[in-house]
């Protein structure tokens, strides 16, 4: 992560720091491109999470995401889904879970991303990382890796904690060729605001970047802040305003209570594949559309994309705000629907509903 280090920071050697820089700079260049491709053309997603196997090694009490059985989705399978999803001219496919690094061929998928010279994202809880592990992410060619950290300690909520994950912070900075991001949080279960300050500054320290999060609840909506955690907040802001956390705006208005005014561009610009290769608005509005990837087409991003959802004013999920910013400026949604509350809504009658 020299790339994006402090001046205090150390790399192996110079040689490999200015192949780091290199890389980073490569990236950026088609960060760019992506976006220039997404401001031209409205007709296809932007980002894409998809989800190789729900199965995790850890049980988060608030997490609704993940379970302890299931099976990896079969590599052809999963390189199927990649492969439309670069049909759809999806920029930015980040591999989400469950834990991804349970699935035994991840750097294929990883490296099928690339292949269709698409940017390859993972959100991983990084207790698997060893340093053979980031250099074969390295190779199959990774961009970025989020890392969410949630206390320092653990304890019953959550065992993502900086006392477990600091030897993985350090090996990807020695290692990591990729950009890696640590998402602090406040808000839900969270026992110590604070935490969120002491994990930034490590994060920081260490030449990733780094961002705070809101837990959302079960259903992906607002959980007013306390006193305390709307203090700490601001403080991580602070530290971290020259990162893309900027583009969190959305989440003052959470913190002080209030609902927001945006255009959810879910379906579209952005959507959540399941484990059984569904398209569904995020990953707590599942069952909306609950139409196959393999069916998804051009027409259903261009209809989505004009479709309210009711549910937008609390929304937390923060990776469908910021996809959607692209295109705050522009085409008004014409069409409501109202995800979860399928009873008062007759123009959902001709999508498919799924329980999960
Ligand atoms: S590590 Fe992530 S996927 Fe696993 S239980 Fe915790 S929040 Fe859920
Ligand atoms: S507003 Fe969009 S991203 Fe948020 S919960 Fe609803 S469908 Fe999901």
């Amino acid at each position: 992560m020299k790339d994006e280090m402090s001046s205090t920071s150390s790399s192996p050697s110079t040689g490999r720091s200015v192949a780091r820089r290199a890389k980073a700079a490569a990236r950026r260049v088609r960060e760019l491109a992506s976006i220039g491709h997404a401001l031209a053309s409205t007709s296809h997603p932007y980002m894409a999470h998809i989800v190789p196997m729900r199965r995790c090694n850890l049980s988060c009490t608030y997490c609704n995401e993940f379970d302890e059985v299931s099976d990896p989705v079969p590599l052809p399978e999963m390189l199927r889904r990649i492969d439309h999803l670069a049909r759809l001219g999806t920029s930015v496919v980040t591999i989400s879970g469950g834990e991804p690094l349970l699935h035994p061929e991840l750097d294929a998928i990883i490296a099928r991303i690339r292949h269709h010279g698409r940017m390859a994202g993972m959100i991983t809880n990084g207790y698997l990382l060893m340093p053979d592990r980031i250099q074969r992410l390295n190779r199959a060619g990774l961009d970025h890796m989020q890392i969410s950290i949630d206390n320092v300690q653990p304890d019953e909520v959550s065992k993502k904690s900086l006392k477990v994950l600091d030897k993985k912070l350090q090996m990807l900075a020695a290692h990591a060729d990729f950009h890696v991001n640590i998402n602090s949080v406040v808000g839900g279960g969270i026992k110590y605001p604070q935490d969120a300050l002491t994990i930034a500054h490590r994060a920081l320290e260490l030449g990733f970047t780094s961002t705070i999060g809101i837990i959302h609840d079960g259903d992906g909506q607002l959980k007013p802040l306390r006193d305390e955690e709307r203090r700490i907040y601001y403080e991580v802001k602070g530290l971290t305003k020259k990162h893309y956390s900027r583009f969190n705006h959305f989440q003052e208005a959470i913190v002080n209570g209030e609902p927001n005014d945006w255009r959810c561009r879910a379906g579209a610009r952005y959507l959540y594949i399941c484990e059984n290769g569904l398209v569904h608005y995020c990953s707590q509005q599942r069952g909306w559309p609950g139409i196959p990837l393999s069916e998804y087409r051009t027409e259903d991003v261009e209809r989505e994309f004009l479709t309210q959802k009711t549910c937008a004013p609390n929304c937390t999920i923060s990776c469908v705000h910021q996809v959607s910013y692209i295109d705050h400026w522009r085409a008004p949604q014409t069409s409501q629907i109202s995800p979860g509350m399928p009873s008062s809504l007759p123009q959902t009658q001709d999508l498919i509903n799924i329980q999960l």
